[in-house]
């Protein structure tokens, strides 16, 4: 007994060292990719409806493997906030993908440039003045900016978010509210927020074809964000039917994988060319 017990302690031991020694390494090669500018931004397309035109595109940070692939972004994301390099690794996506904006925008029909950002992002210091300042000294207008921040923290920290989003919308910058209609979403204080869009998560857009409480609910949310002046982007989209359903609920944008997934600069140009 007393053997078996010591091995699942040896075990148990061996397991957290690798967790341990690949956080470890996932952080050293977070660092050292932003240090020598390697650290990958992806685009995914974001179609209007209307036109059937891609006009804005998301960014996504993409930490290379060292195997050919790439760490979830996810877990790199979890792991800079842990780490105290968030705001680093933020202000690097940020510039890369106004830059790209600048240099590719108007030529690829881009009207605006989706960029994500952390909770440390818009509560630590002087950020809307920081953020602004990032986004001029690429030479991109504001207004060719949205900033995608998750619902819950916004609703976590309403008052100091509020503000320093006020300051960003002032100067053209959109706001959309990520990961939109789960958990506890409320359709009662939309009119409150300082938001442009609405991005309704992807666990909701898979459900609207088997749940017709959550359909309904799809229909909700596109008909409070019209009446609110939002518009609205269905996320996750991965079927031909689920893309009818959200063209038929009134949503203006749609991103998903049925249209295309996220990809590396020169595939995403291809790709919109095309
Ligand atoms: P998110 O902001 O909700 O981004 C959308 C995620 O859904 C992306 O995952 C995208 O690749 C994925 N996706 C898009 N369409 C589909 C689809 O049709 N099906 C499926 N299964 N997935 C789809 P990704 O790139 O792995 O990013 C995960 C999360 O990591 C993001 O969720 C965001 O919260 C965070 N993230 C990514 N890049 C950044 C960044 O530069 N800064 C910050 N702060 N967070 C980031
Ligand atoms: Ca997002
Ligand atoms: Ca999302
Ligand atoms: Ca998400």
């Amino acid at each position: 007994f007393a053997k078996e017990s010591d091995r699942t302690v040896a075990i148990y031991n061996g397991q957290l060292d690798e967790m341990i020694r690949t956080e470890g390494d996932i952080l050293r090669r977070l660092k050292d990719s932003i240090r020598q500018k390697s650290l990958e931004v992806w685009y995914q397309p974001i179609m209007l409806l209307e036109d059937g035109r891609y006009t804005a595109a998301e960014a996504l940070v993409r930490l290379p493997n060292g195997k050919g692939g790439h760490f979830s972004a996810g877990q790199v994301i979890s792991l800079a906030e842990r780490n105290g390099i968030v705001e680093e690794l933020g202000d690097y996506v940020l510039s890369q993908a106004c830059a790209f904006m600048k240099a590719h925008g108007e030529r690829l029909g881009l009207k605006r440039i989706g960029i994500n950002l952390s909770v440390q992002q818009l509560l630590v210091g002087a950020s809307a003045d920081h953020l602004l300042e990032l986004i001029r000294s690429s030479g991109l207008d504001p207004r060719r900016v949205t900033l995608e921040i998750t619902e819950s923290i916004l609703i976590q920290s309403i008052d100091r978010a509020a503000e320093v989003l006020e300051k960003l919308r002032q100067a053209g910058v959109h706001i959309a509210l990520d990961d939109f209609g789960v958990g506890y979403s409320s359709l009662n204080y939309l009119s409150n927020l300082p938001v442009d869009i609405l991005k309704i998560d992807r666990s909701l857009t898979q459900q609207i074809l088997t749940s017709p409480k959550q359909y309904a609910l799809l229909h909700s949310i596109v008909e409070m964000a019209a009446i609110n002046g939002l518009l609205v982007v269905a996320e996750g989209v991965e079927t031909q039917a689920e893309q009818e359903a959200i063209a038929a609920s009134g949503a203006q944008y749609i991103q998903g994988y049925y249209y295309a997934r996220p990809m590396p600069e020169a595939e995403f140009d291809r790709f919109i060319k095309e």
